[in-house]
């Protein structure tokens, strides 16, 4: 090691390089043509196999494991501590690179085909036994142990590897957006409210007795802020934090890639961001194709139309088949003739091969669909031999359906019928979603991106006696739609349900991959009056408005370009790149179901101290009851 006084390394390239005072190069970097070099190299002790005067250490690091073979007769020394080795020490060794005798390479390792021949090991640091195997990282692991002991899951491949990938992925993203001309700026985490549908998390000021900031829920007015500000295009890989129950695909604390762009329409908009997408797909996971460029843009409309679902998995067909034209002077069924006399919908799909489905497993299908609010479920099965069964049949034309249909042989129609279009839509697109899985029908590889665009601006919330914006609050009304911003009453401050407002559509695009809601964005509202309106229309009094939204209101006031952007789920993006299903396997440190850090044991009590300075008191709490003890719950 250099003494202190000693100058830094005399090149970039050496102090850019993995040497260090313990290595020379990493566990992943020797090859054959190193033979004959000597090196030190360090890392733990990924498995030892004791031969008596041999012993194999595998030395593993994240770059990758470097055989080390420590011979007794070659280096006595050397073989007394290896043979105090145990898994999961840390190590530095030196010695020489030698090529493995012929046919004891290993092609699965990247230094297969060397070992170093151990002069001198050094134990830096010794180890307990893992709760549970870093050298066999496919045993199955129990989710509470893997997350109380994250800093060892990560030491293993499959953790390390999406973390290297969600790596590659940030990187990727900040490439595309530099060489757009975007600008990366941080903004606030200790903010005010910033409403996204979700409870805030708020922080109380030691300062400020009796005040409290909002963690954001997004960095939404900041960045149109930005564009007031004349930054013209703004982006960040910004941390948001949502107080909402935990799904699959949920964390209190989460990722967006964020970003603003000025003096854009909605084209605009869409048109960088998906050739963003493009690019990163093709940085990070350049094996996936990419199913279909440009990326199709459907109408929300049509989106629920022909998929049933706003973020419609288009890797595969199965669109929904609207039967009312077959039944268009009555069906003899009167589940159907009910549906369609109350204005609803009768809809099917058709499940390819499924006409010999047993009934249990149509029964499967039909607790499925109940499940999310369809009464029943109807199907007819057009056998192989081309003979068309169903229960349905004694009641209505079931030949006129198939045909409608298009249903081939061997395939297994189901229906859904019910006075609530939405019902309809909902249960079909998500019996869609799991049919295809179930069978096959979406390629696992494929990248199918997707637009779904002109949300309708609002959806009337009956608790709160007013209109609630379907995405975000500041998004802007289609242009031929904007004479619609008006109430029944006439009083702007007195939304009712029959509100023209509630058939305006946004200037609102969602960007889906693969079936998963991946971002959502829109063209803002730049102007005070409308966002006014707009807001008075959310069910907002002026007062209200003005303590929640006084400085974005009053920014407008000073020139506001037209401007519009978008947030993207970045750990979303990551588990659709590294398949999977959770979020929590590509974050380093997550959380469990029940919003517990099982490493750091939080949230937990505050000191008494904090306390008083913060003049906070639980209330309704007994002492006991206001610890709160991290749990095991998933
Ligand atoms: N702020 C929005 C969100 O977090 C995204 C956007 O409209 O840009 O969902």
């Amino acid at each position: 090691m250099r003494a202190m006084s000693e100058p830094s390394p005399t090149s970039p390239e050496a102090a850019f390089s993995p040497a260090t005072p313990y290595r020379d190069v990493t566990c992943g970097d020797l090859r054959a043509t190193d033979a004959g070099r000597s090196v030190q190299i360090a890392g733990w002790a990924h498995r030892r196999r004791d031969h008596g005067h041999l012993i194999f250490l595998d030395l593993r690091d994240r770059y990758g494991i470097t055989q080390v073979v420590v011979d007794a007769e070659e280096s006595p020394d050397a073989h007394a501590v290896a043979s105090r080795v145990r898994n999961e020490f840390v190590l530095e060794i030196t010695g020489q690179v030698a090529r493995r005798m012929a046919g004891k390479e290993n092609a699965e390792l990247e230094t297969g085909e060397i070992e170093v021949r151990a002069a001198s090991v050094q134990i830096l640091s010794e180890a307990l036994t893992p709760p549970f195997y870093i050298n066999e990282p496919d045993a199955t692991t129990d989710e509470s142990l893997r997350l109380k002991y994250r800093y060892l899951d990560i030491r293993r491949r499959p953790l390390l590897d999406r973390l290297l990938l969600r790596s590659a992925l940030a990187r990727a993203i900040r490439d595309a957006h530099h060489r757009a001309g975007f600008v990366e700026i941080e903004t606030p985490i200790l903010l005010k409210s910033t409403p996204e549908g979700a409870r805030d998390f708020i922080v109380p000021s030691r300062l400020q007795p009796g005040s409290v900031y909002a963690l954001p829920q997004s960095p939404q007015q900041l960045k149109q802020l930005l564009m007031v500000a004349g930054m013209d295009r703004y982006f960040q890989i910004a941390r948001c934090f949502r107080d909402e129950d935990l799904r699959g695909d949920r964390q209190p604390e989460f990722t967006q890639l964020d970003l603003e762009m000025s003096f854009v329409d909605e084209q605009r908009v869409m048109d960088f961001v998906e050739a963003m997408i493009v690019d990163v797909s093709r940085a990070v996971v350049p094996d996936r194709p990419i199913q279909q460029l440009p990326f199709p843009r459907i109408d929300y409309k049509e989106a629920l139309e022909r998929f049933g679902s706003d973020k419609p998995d288009v890797r595969f067909g199965m669109e929904l088949v609207d039967l009312a034209p077959v039944f268009a002077n009555g069906s003899g069924f009167r589940v159907f003739d009910d549906a369609l006399a109350g204005g609803g919908r009768v809809k099917a799909i058709v499940a390819p091969g499924m006409a010999d489905a047993s009934r249990s497993q149509i029964d499967e299908l039909t607790e499925f669909a109940r499940r999310f609010g369809a009464k029943g479920l109807a199907h007819v099965s057009l056998a192989a031999d081309g003979e068309l069964r169903s229960p349905i049949g004694k009641f209505t034309n079931v030949a006129a359906i198939s045909a409608a249909a298009h249903a081939k042989q061997g395939d297994l129609i189901l229906i859904v019928a019910d006075a609530d279009g939405d019902v309809v839509a909902d249960v079909l697109g998500r019996l869609r979603q799991e049919l295809g899985l179930r069978l096959g029908l979406a390629d696992q590889n494929v990248l199918a991106y997707c637009w779904v665009y002109h949300f309708p601006m609002y959806q009337w919330d009956a608790d709160r006696g007013s209109w609630d914006a379907t995405h975000n609050p500041f998004s802007g009304v289609v242009p031929e739609d904007e004479k619609l911003l008006v109430t029944e009453s006439g009083d702007p401050y007195k939304p009712s349900r029959q509100d023209p407002a509630g058939r305006a559509r946004a200037m609102q695009y969602d960007i889906a991959l693969n079936g998963w809601e991946l971002g959502g964005g829109s063209v803002r509202i730049h102007k005070r009056e409308l966002l006014e309106r707009s807001f008075a229309l959310q069910g907002y009094s002026l007062e209200k408005m003005h303590a929640q939204f006084g400085g974005i209101l009053e920014a407008f006031d000073f020139g506001a370009p037209p401007h519009g952007g978008i947030a993207m789920g970045l750990d979303r993006w990551a588990a659709l790149f590294a398949h999977q299903t959770n979020i929590r396997e590509v974050m380093a440190f997550p959380k469990t179901q029940s919003g517990t850090d099982l490493m750091l044991e939080s949230p937990s009590e505050p000191d008494p101290e904090q306390y008083s300075e913060l003049g906070l008191r639980f209330v309704g709490l007994d002492a006991a009851e206001s610890t709160s003890r991290p749990d095991a719950k998933q």
